[in-house]
């Protein structure tokens, strides 16, 4: 029997789509989550999913007990950690519950690790931490900064974890940053679920696409790209999800490597709209708005370290991404609590 890999945050939606990524490679895994920004629910998705059970524990990664219990029953052969809050908005309004959460967690949690002698680590940083680029595409070795504070925590851990390479070479750490995750799983059985209007542009989408919201807006037609808004490197879900698989596999040596999850390929909101219009057959009303503070025009990955280094790149395409987060959407209106 293999040795069972941690993933903190894994009833959220990066971390549910991973752990069946894992469970498919047949990868045990545990599941630690406090469960504050989702569904217990996806527990019910995930078994359908999966032919074993999945263990999971509810429990927070600021609780050092639960943690060295957790770490004293299963004998973990690394981690995967995605536990933390992500609404950048509620970052700029509660900068310390941003801080508390996921700094002093992610230092709890490496605390935890190091007393059990479990030092491999998958941390999901993101593009945020390159601040307002001036290169595109962004490579690994730019000038990294924070425009909030939600930025400023993934910044902080990251340094956390070159300090602690640079003090102890023992440990494997993989510093993996996103671009824009969006799509579900293909059985329409997990997905995007989030708390109250939706802050990111693809569940938008799907909630207009059902009638649960009027309108899309566009925020800001007047950007330096070809049509004027506003352009992202979106990656489906499961693609990311692979991204863990292929992290922790490139982790057999003690080392630290940072590498860009993205596709290198860009598309605007509006080419997101109209894709999204075409392969669904569902008409999306919007209205262009001024732009919303704090957006760059362009984020895009420069996608060759994550090549070399971990030998990943994406599969699915822009079509896909939007057939998978219309099924999930519309199997789903009420998220996880629809009834299977
Ligand atoms: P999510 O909110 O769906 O999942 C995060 C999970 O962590 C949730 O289930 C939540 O309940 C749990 N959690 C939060 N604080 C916790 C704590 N103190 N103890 C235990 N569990 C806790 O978010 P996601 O989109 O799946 O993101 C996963 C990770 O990837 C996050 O660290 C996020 O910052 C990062 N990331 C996400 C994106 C994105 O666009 N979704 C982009 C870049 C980076
Ligand atoms: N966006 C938009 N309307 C929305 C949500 C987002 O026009 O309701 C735009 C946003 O301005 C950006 C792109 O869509 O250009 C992606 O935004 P998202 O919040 O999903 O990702 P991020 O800005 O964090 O990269």
């Amino acid at each position: 029997m293999k040795h069972p890999i941690l993933i903190t945050g894994g009833t959220g939606f990066i971390g549910s789509h991973t752990v069946v990524a894992f469970a498919e490679a047949g990868q045990p895994v545990v599941i630690l989550d406090n469960l504050c920004n989702s569904s217990p629910k996806v527990l019910d998705r995930l078994a359908k999913l999966n032919a074993n059970p999945i263990e999971f524990v509810q429990a927070d990664i600021r609780d050092a007990q639960a943690l060295d219990a957790l770490f004293a029953r299963y004998s973990f052969a690394g981690v995967i950690h995605f536990a933390g809050l992500k609404a950048v908005g509620e970052s700029v309004a509660q900068p310390l519950r941003y801080l508390e959460n996921n700094v002093s967690g992610t230092l709890n949690l490496l605390q935890a690790m190091d007393r059990a002698n479990v030092r491999r680590l998958v941390f999901s940083s993101s593009a945020t931490v390159y601040g307002n680029p001036v290169r595109m595409p962004i490579p690994e070795t730019a000038a990294l900064s924070a425009t909030n504070p939600y930025g400023r925590t993934k910044l902080m851990c990251e340094d956390a974890l070159r300090e602690l390479h640079a003090a102890d070479p023992r440990w494997h750490i993989a510093i993996l940053r996103y671009f824009n995750p969006v799509g579900a799983h293909e059985s329409g059985l997990l997905g995007e679920s989030p708390n109250g209007i939706p802050n990111n542009l693809m569940p938008y989408i799907t909630q207009v696409a059902l009638g649960q919201r009027a309108c899309l807006q566009i925020f800001g037609n007047d950007y330096d790209t070809p049509d004027g808004t506003g352009v992202r490197d979106y990656l489906h879900v499961c693609d990311l999800a692979a991204g863990h698989l292929a992290a922790l596999r490139a982790l057999h040596e003690p080392q630290l490597l940072t590498v860009n999850l993205g596709t290198g390929r860009g598309v605007s909101v509006q080419d997101m709209v109209n894709t999204f219009a075409r392969v669904n057959g569902v008409p999306i009303p919007q209205k262009v708005m001024p732009r919303r503070a704090g957006d760059v025009a362009v984020s895009l990955a420069d996608p060759r370290q994550a090549k070399a280094l971990l030998n990943w790149e994406t599969q699915f395409d822009l079509e896909r991404m939007c057939a998978d987060a219309w099924r999930w959407q519309s199997m789903n209106p009420q998220g996880f609590d629809t009834p299977l």
